[in-house]
């Protein structure tokens, strides 16, 4: 592979060995549609590890044994690209960055990132908004990017919001990250400016520890998109950009509780459709709601019925991604066995004593939280979740065994 940044636009041509079909950390398959990507809103003078981790978050599915990049990079990127994926980088002979102070959050509006801005109140945003590619059809247009961005703006926090096509990358299963990490590749040639040390993301339990963003189930205290000592991880951090989970030990129940509860409860927003609020009937809001309405201990309230495939996603016998959710709104819902999801009943014996563990944090999430950031987002967890019993913590160590 050879990456060339003109300005912030990259190009990226293949090497014999590359192919376009590749595979992404989580394991998914990710077909290539074209070979270029700008981003926009971001300084053209960063540090030349920081280009090249971007591109490596854009890249690296299709990378197969080396990687030229037009300028040079540090030989603690180099190692860590090696050390990784077995690739080949070069050329090597730019002095390492040195990690900034600030932690900024790569702010999406979901539920699980209002949380980790609630814990960490003066971090500023970093907010990634898709825009057309020039040569790529954009065959999604109910994809309301727009109304994201606005509703960043509203949250009164200091945000940057960074513009691009770089999900016109892939071509199959359809636009989007070709690694979940190419989200901050705008952050990342912030950095300089922004004097970055870290960057939080709003990755919760399920994504870090009970699976690797639900390809796989089983714990994963090495999972290599967001263990500090995966390969990642290390990467960020030899660009000196360390990945920062602030709710990587709490529930998604958890992340929606303090989203309800936060000052910025009226800019939450997952869906992707709605424009003037959710659209309350593709499969994120179904299962939102099964979360909201198992927090606020309500009846659920959808207009969709047992039927639809969104519905039927979730109503298969286990195991499935977000099933751990699925079981803490079956104990909690009042009137469950009515409503559309009676049918995952038969799946579960999901009781509140034995889903419990899932409204409190596991402790070593807030170990790997880099030391600068550590104390604060400790102490919010303690004081506004606690932390899970020793019993709850195997209830994760013992997840899919
Ligand atoms: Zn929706």
């Amino acid at each position: 592979m050879r990456v060339t940044w003109s300005g912030t636009e990259l190009t990226f041509r293949l090497d014999p060995e590359d192919e376009i079909t590749g595979r992404a950390a989580d394991d998914h398959p990710v077909k290539l549609a074209t070979n270029s990507c700008s981003i926009g809103g971001v300084p053209d003078d960063a540090h030349p590890d920081l280009f090249a981790v971007a591109a490596w978050t854009i890249v690296a599915p299709w990378t197969r044994r080396r990687i030229t990049f037009d300028r040079a990079v540090s030989a603690e990127v180099a190692a860590a690209l090696h050390d990784g994926w077995g690739i080949e980088a070069g050329p090597v002979g730019a002095e390492p960055r040195r990690a900034g102070d600030r932690l900024a959050l790569s702010y999406s509006g979901g539920a699980d990132s209002v949380a980790a801005a609630a814990i960490h109140p003066s971090a500023p945003f970093v907010h990634f908004r898709r825009v057309p590619h020039p040569r790529v059809p954009n065959r999604w247009p109910h994809y309301r990017s727009d109304v994201l961005a606005k509703l960043a703006e509203r949250t009164g926090r200091e945000l940057t919001t960074v513009t691009s096509d770089l999900e016109f990358t892939l071509a199959e299963p359809r636009p989007g990250y070709p690694e979940h990490h190419a989200v901050a590749a705008g952050a990342l040639l912030l950095a300089d400016r922004m004097n970055l040390g870290g960057l939080g993301f709003g990755y919760e339990l399920g994504s870090r520890w009970l699976g690797g963003d639900r390809y796989l189930l089983r714990f994963t205290p090495d999972n290599p998109m967001w263990a500090p000592h995966g390969a990642w991880g290390r990467l960020f951090a030899a660009a000196g950009v360390h990945i920062v989970l602030p709710v990587g030990g709490v529930s998604e129940a958890v992340t929606m509780r303090l989203a309800l509860n936060s000052e910025l409860k009226d800019q939450v927003r997952w869906c992707l459709r709605g424009t003037d609020g959710p659209c309350r009937t593709c499969g994120k809001c179904l299962y939102k709601e099964l979360i909201q309405a198992a927090v606020e201990r309500r009846p659920l309230d959808t207009p969709l019925t047992a039927d639809r495939p969104v519905a039927r996603k979730w109503l298969r016998p286990p195991p499935f991604g977000g099933q751990e959710m699925v079981e803490y709104g079956l104990a909690r819902i009042p009137g469950v066995e009515r409503s559309l999801f009676a049918k995952a009943l038969d799946h579960f014996e999901a009781t509140e004593e034995s889903t419990s563990w899932l409204d409190h944090c596991y402790p070593p999430a807030i170990e790997e939280i880099p030391e600068p950031w550590r104390a604060e987002a400790a102490a919010f967890l303690t004081s506004q979740v606690g932390l899970m019993t020793e019993a709850e913590v195997r209830r994760v160590e013992t997840w899919g065994a």
